[in-house]
């Protein structure tokens, strides 16, 4: 019951995920069902994932979906993904937007929009 309600919340941004993951699959791309989370890479996912950042990003989570670049980069980057599904199963439809707000915060006072983002902290283990 407290997993389907956590899927639930978080479903507004795995819709996003699907629709991606959709596109990844009309473009070439694979999924593959990984610890109970749906993942897309190449495709569509390898294209958007190279273009969101000069240094290139291994995987993204959109609630209960991650987009990655091929299947070693999604290993790599598994269990970092994983911290953000426990992220989106807290936060819901909300994570979005503070996530957001949390770049903004840190780029605002002088900090890496990216790397100093408190939900990133958290998922590379930083002292938050
Ligand atoms: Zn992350």
């Amino acid at each position: 019951m407290k997993q389907t309600l956590a899927v639930l919340w978080a479903g507004p941004n795995s819709l996003i995920g699907l629709v991606l993951g959709l596109a990844t699959l009309a473009t070439g791309g694979r999924a593959q069902v990984r610890r109970g989370v749906l993942e897309f890479y190449g495709g569509f996912s390898s294209w958007l994932l190279s273009r969101l950042s000069p240094e290139g990003i291994l995987a993204m989570t959109l609630g209960h979906t991650i987009l990655g670049l091929s299947p070693a980069a999604l290993d790599i980057a598994r269990d970092h993904e994983h911290v953000h599904v426990r992220q989106y199963q807290q936060w819901g439809p909300l994570f979005l937007p503070a996530y957001a707000w949390c770049s903004l915060v840190a780029w605002w006072t002088g900090r890496r929009a990216y790397r100093d983002n408190y939900f990133e902290r958290e998922a590379y283990g930083d002292e938050c």
